[in-house]
């Protein structure tokens, strides 16, 4: 779910487009505000998750090293006993911005939501569709 070692993969992952104001794109990440984010794509894409930002617990809790290279990666839990709130671990010393964060965020929900596109077109355009629809959720009227 993390692998994202394909060129094209990085490449449809870089194309996303946050709906963030231009300067608020850059601002660092902390993470309250990433946990208010993650509820924006919780609440469109209908999917809770727990937001993780301490890898070693992610660790512990699914039983799987977390990859020091991994920007994000979601746990679902086992097949037979999927966890019924699936974690995800966003990796704050790779995830610098906002604007990465809220592609990490777009992408980990889009595995959420569909698992089954994998890495394909459709599955970035899903997630483009979450970052829109965020948008339009913190549009501040004129
Ligand atoms: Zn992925």
């Amino acid at each position: 779910m993390a692998d994202r070692a394909h060129p094209v993969t990085e490449q449809r992952h870089a194309d996303l487009r946050s709906p963030l104001p231009a300067d608020e794109r850059d601002l660092p990440v902390d993470v309250p505000w990433l946990r208010r984010r993650a509820k924006l794509f919780s609440s469109v894409s209908k999917r809770d998750f727990h937001l993780v930002t301490d890898l070693a617990a992610y660790a512990s809790v699914s039983g799987m090293p977390y990859l020091a290279h991994y920007a994000a990666q979601v746990y679902t839990g086992p097949k037979t006993a999927p966890l019924k709130v699936p974690l995800m671990a966003i990796n704050l010393q790779l995830v610098t911005t906002r604007e990465e964060a809220d592609r990490a965020l777009a992408h980990e929900t889009m595995h959420l939501v569909v698992p089954s596109y994998g890495h394909k077109a459709a599955a970035f355009a899903r997630a483009q569709l979450l970052l829109d629809e965020v948008g339009q959720l913190t549009a501040v009227p004129a």
